[in-house]
């Protein structure tokens, strides 16, 4: 179990990775910083293909 307190969160990037290990950090407590280079964040592609452990997840964290 990580000390909520004494620790500070430092994440680069603000995509789906970046996002939900915001989302993961800050649920438990911990006080998370989050960076992203872009100026402004855009879609790519035609939509992301994600694995039944990814939407498990991402259901838990309820933006699913
Ligand atoms: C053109 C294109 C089309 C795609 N189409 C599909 C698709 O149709 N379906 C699909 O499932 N997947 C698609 N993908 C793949 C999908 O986009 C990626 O698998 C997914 O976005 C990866 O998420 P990620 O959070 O790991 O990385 P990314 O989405 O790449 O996010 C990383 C972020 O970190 C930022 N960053 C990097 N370095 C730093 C730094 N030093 N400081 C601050 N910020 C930083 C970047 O600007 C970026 O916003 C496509 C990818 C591309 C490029």
């Amino acid at each position: 179990m990580i000390e909520a307190r004494s620790r500070q969160v430092v994440i680069a990037g603000a995509g789906i990775a970046g996002l939900t290990a915001a989302l993961a950090f800050a649920e438990r407590g911990l006080p998370v910083k989050l960076f992203e280079q872009a100026k402004q964040l855009q879609a790519a592609g035609s939509g992301l293909q994600l694995a039944p452990n990814a939407t498990r997840i991402l259901r838990r964290l309820g933006v699913l």
